[in-house]
């Protein structure tokens, strides 16, 4: 580890406590596994439960599974006689001291141990064999100075690497379902674990992906009640997917029932997205009930207003208004709403008092292309931004693109990154509005116009100091995202090997904000006109670009959602 700061004596003291912590948990997987493996009473105990459970001998090792024995100080003794200090097996909650005596928390249980990212043990799970109902099933370590279970996915060391080959994340409620599916080769799994969903898992799902795919068992009662967890899920930017499982099998159940075949064609198969199914669940319960249809648009779109992204959020007001049999404009009027309302919250937060904030509905007047322009100004800034990173970053590399050649047949040529820019703005008469970002994407049109590609160099040590700048900002850090090197590497290499997807969205973004904004305008305009003719040339004027829209949306949503 590598220290930039001079540690007082008392983070030493700390870090020395955290690590004595590591070192008897560590001793204690140790010591469960091989009671699992090396002792009678483990293998005929437990060793033989899970091997009925259906766990092969590699998943056993690979999730480091072990037996804690039924001699209530097996653990305590054995951690002691070699010289693991009583205090630390405490703190770590291994063992439990009641009127001076000492004793395993987890004797005679079947032991889950859970890891952290670098795969250190930090916590364990143990359940017990016995079926008797006063004994609880699991019991868990408790929160300690190296576990803080809302931080911590079951699993998640195990299923890193294939989460981001995969670029998805399973996600299911307990232990045997993790451990059953990586056995069936879904390997990109992991479980909360006995909390509901918190900030902190999802983000640690969000640095290695941001596709999430949430497994559900049970009722709808049960499902409804998550709903909440999910809408953080959105607020954190993910696209979250849902899975349902028939009735009376959860995720563990019914990889054990299936083959390993059978069970991602299952999977794949009942994927939705979360809006459309938490729409269609909803729907069932209102049929024929206007208001109660007119709660659930609410419910709905609030969901939606929570996603960061523009596009995205109009994609799923798109399909919620196919969805639900309503105009489109009502549900965007909705979305607004809510907006504006947590907005104002927002202000309020920061202490502004109503005054200042609440504008009066009556004192609004028809705005000007420019207020609009003005008003989105900083939401564009952030697609030019992309587009003209992606044109300094990968200007000069090809795409494959298809080519209709006149036989009929398909196939596809090399075009030049650059080269497909220019021409795709060119062709819709698209300018920035930041004016140094035109001025860097004329330039790199004259190099163009020459049949060069300008190198980095060429901007990096640009005369204008503002050009090399804004050209060191995105050589050296190109998302201002990613807070460490390892996801930094993950997300240039997820960028690189999809290039066509990243110039494709990038420029289809740029295009669907320029459009969204002459809409915004129209819109505006409809209100407040007055005359006739005005009024239909408007809507023909809508109309059209509501089609152009549609277009765009629906290859972007083809690029990105897929
Ligand atoms: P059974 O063999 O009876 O199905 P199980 O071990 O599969 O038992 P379930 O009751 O089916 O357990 O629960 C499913 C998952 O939920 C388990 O994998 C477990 O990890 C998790 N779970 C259940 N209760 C708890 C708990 N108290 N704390 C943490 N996880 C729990
Ligand atoms: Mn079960």
């Amino acid at each position: 580890m590598i220290q930039e700061e001079e540690q007082t004596a008392e983070q030493i003291a700390e870090q020395n406590e955290r690590e004595s912590l590591y070192i008897v948990s560590n001793f204690a997987e140790e010591f469960f596994v091989d009671n699992l493996h090396n002792t009678e009473e483990g293998k005929s105990i437990a060793l033989s439960y899970f091997k009925e459970r259906g766990f092969s001998d590699e998943t056993i090792k690979k999730f480091r599974l072990g037996y804690s024995p039924e001699k209530r100080t097996a653990l305590t003794d054995a951690a002691q006689e070699k010289g693991y200090q009583k205090q630390y097996l405490e703190k770590a909650g291994l063992v439990i001291e009641k009127n001076d005596y000492v004793f395993d928390r987890f004797a005679s249980r079947v032991m889950f141990p859970i890891h952290n990212l670098s795969g250190r043990v930090i916590a364990f799970g143990g359940r017990t064999l016995r079926t008797d109902k006063k004994t609880a099933k699991y019991i868990n370590s408790p929160e300690t100075d190296i576990y803080h279970k809302s931080k911590v996915l079951y699993g998640i060391y195990q299923a890193k690497k294939t989460i981001v080959e995969k670029d998805n994340c399973y996600l299911v409620e307990g232990y045997t379902d993790v451990i059953s599916f990586a056995q069936a080769g879904i390997e990109n799994v992991v479980a909360s674990s006995g909390t509901s969903l918190t900030v902190e898992q999802i983000r640690l799902v969000k640095r290695y992906t941001p596709n999430i795919t949430i497994l559900y068992d049970g009722d709808a009662a049960g499902i409804k009640a998550s709903f909440r967890g999910i809408d953080l899920v959105l607020e954190e930017g993910l696209n979250v997917k849902v899975v349902l499982f028939p009735d009376g099998e959860d995720p563990d159940s019914y990889a054990r029932k299936l083959d390993s075949d059978e069970l991602k064609e299952y999977i794949e198969g009942q994927a939705q997205d979360f809006i459309t199914f938490k729409t269609n669940l909803l729907l069932e319960d209102v049929k024929g009930d206007p208001v109660k249809k007119a709660g659930l648009i609410k419910d709905i779109v609030e969901s939606i207003s929570l996603i960061p992204d523009r596009i995205t959020r109009s994609l799923y007001l798109q399909e919620c208004s196919n969805l639900m049999e309503i105009d489109e404009q009502v549900l965007i009027a909705e979305l607004n709403k809510l907006r504006r309302k947590k907005f104002r919250d927002k202000a309020r937060e920061a202490g502004h008092t109503n005054e200042e904030t609440e504008i009066p509905e009556a004192s609004i007047t028809s705005p000007t292309q420019q207020d609009v322009a003005k008003d989105n100004f900083t939401d564009i800034e952030f697609q030019e931004k992309d587009v003209i990173r992606i044109l300094l970053t990968y200007g000069s590399q090809n795409v494959e693109l298809p080519a209709f050649t006149e036989d009929g047949e398909d196939e596809t040529v090399p075009v030049n990154i650059a080269q497909f820019i220019h021409s795709e703005l060119g062709a819709d008469g698209i300018r920035f509005e930041n004016k140094l970002y035109q001025k860097v994407f004329e330039e790199y049109s004259e190099f163009l116009s020459r049949m060069e590609t300008p190198n980095e160099k060429h901007f990096i040590n640009h005369e204008d100091t503002e050009i090399s700048t804004l050209a060191v900002n995105i050589f050296s850090e190109p998302y201002a995202l990613s807070k460490n090197w390892e996801t930094h590497m993950i997300y240039v290499t997820r960028e690189q090997s999809d290039l066509k997807k990243t110039v494709f969205k990038a420029i289809y973004s740029l295009k669907l904000k320029k459009l969204s904004q002459l809409v915004i305008l129209i819109q505006e305009k409809l209100k407040y006109s007055e005359k006739e003719e005005e009024y239909t040339e408007l809507q023909q004027q809508q109309k059209l670009l509501d089609d152009a829209k549609k277009k765009i949306s629906d290859v972007l949503g083809r690029v990105v959602l897929k």
